[in-house]
């Protein structure tokens, strides 16, 4: 329909999922777990090539269980990347730890190894190392992980790679996700693909994996009778979403390669508008594409980011700001922050100030994305228009 609604990132069934369901129902495995939910952990451990993966209720969840095995606790240090959504960090809340937010670089908008090298320096000397470095892979992009691997190595760091928004990326030819001690994947409705909810925990530690089993299953003790030594949670998926997840894994492929074209039509269309830049795909990786974002130069454009979004959303079209940093949240206030560059903006602050991400779904019809692309010309066209005015 011409005006109706377009979504950031809408939901994208195969059309295979009620067949999946139905099986569940036939068979009466709704809950819990079932025979979906072990194919399903399997063909995604399959997927990224690890040993073992548990399915869980979100990726939240399956960041939370990685750092309940790490140990973390009361007072120990977590770094994190800075520029992402907040279910990153919350986990570290959860365990009572304490977050320390690291900038982006420029190249990926990812974890800065220039700054995490400068953390881990800081907190080596006051003895006082992180836990955990947890490295996201924002709209898809893998950070550098090597870097990143380099030095958490170095100072004998484990990382947790949130991958939640970079399944089906790779990385110098590897899966995305498979990079840390534990990978984690969401499935959430807005995600490359979806259960309607849920997350995947991975790793190459099977024993690891099956103790974030046993946390997620209410930590039961094998006996015969309800008996608990310990605490546990309730993050197990449900067989019903994991056939969700297995008919949605038979597209995966399809699915990147949608968004992907999406952002090439963006960046053909618009990449060339003055003052108007996309992100380049890291070299020796492939980015899912997951978002396609794009910064505006207010200098050159004359018209704000407000503006073009506010112009979208009177058109009907569902375009949004890059993340707010965690370290400019109020929930994070009094937090550290290590910036990439001291002498400068910080990179995470500037694609704050400058990042729109477009609708992205790959359900997005072309004439849908001709909409998207007229409507972010006609937005800088007002700029222009209300500069000769005054
Ligand atoms: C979506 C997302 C999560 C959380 O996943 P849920 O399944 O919604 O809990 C974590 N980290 C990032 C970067 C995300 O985009």
């Amino acid at each position: 329909m011409k005006n109706s609604k377009i979504y950031l990132s809408p939901p994208h069934m195969s059309g295979n999922e009620q067949d999946l369901i139905k099986e569940a129902f036939e068979t009466n495995w709704i809950a819990p777990l079932g025979p979906h939910v072990d194919a399903f952990e399997q063909e995604v451990a399959s997927i990224v090539g690890k040993k073992a993966a548990l399915a869980v209720v979100s990726g939240t969840a399956a960041i939370h269980l990685s750092l309940a095995l790490l140990d973390i606790k009361s007072g120990d240090k977590v770094f994190c990347s800075s520029l992402t959504f907040v279910a990153s960090a919350n986990p570290i809340l959860y365990q009572g730890a304490e977050p320390v937010f690291i900038d982006s670089e420029p190249d990926t908008w990812n974890m800065s190894p220039h700054a995490l090298e400068k953390a881990m320096e800081e907190y080596y000397l006051q003895n006082d190392l992180p836990k955990a470095v947890i490295v996201v892979n924002l709209y898809g992009q893998s950070a550098k992980m090597d870097e990143i691997i380099e030095i958490c190595d170095r100072f004998e760091v484990p990382i947790v790679e949130d991958a939640a928004e970079s399944f089906g990326s790779t990385y110098k030819g590897k899966p995305s996700g498979s990079f840390g001690k534990y990978g984690v994947f969401s499935f959430n409705g807005n995600k490359i693909i979806t259960t309607s909810g849920g997350g995947m925990l991975v790793s190459d530690d099977v024993e690891a994996i099956e103790r974030a089993r046993f946390l997620a299953t209410q930590a039961r003790d094998p006996a015969s009778h309800y008996q608990h030594s310990q605490m546990g949670y309730n993050y197990r998926m449900s067989n019903i979403l994991a056939g969700l997840g297995i008919a949605q894994l038979q597209v995966l492929e399809l699915r990147v390669g949608a968004r992907r074209k999406i952002f090439n039509r963006y960046l053909k269309e618009l990449g060339a508008l003055p003052g108007i830049s996309f992100i380049e795909e890291l070299q020796q990786t492939k980015t899912n594409r997951w978002l396609s974002a794009v910064t505006v130069d207010e200098d050159i454009t004359s018209v704000s980011v407000k503006q073009i979004l506010e112009h979208m959303g009177e058109k009907n079209i569902e375009a949004r700001q890059v993340w707010k940093p965690l370290h400019l949240q109020p929930l994070f206030e009094g937090n550290r922050y290590f910036p990439h560059d001291d002498r400068e903006e910080s990179v995470s602050e500037h694609l704050f100030n400058t990042g729109i991400c477009l609708p992205s779904g790959s359900n997005l019809t072309e004439d849908d994305q001709t909409r998207v692309i007229e409507q972010f010309k006609e937005a800088l066209q007002k700029a222009v228009v209300n500069q000769v005015v005054l």
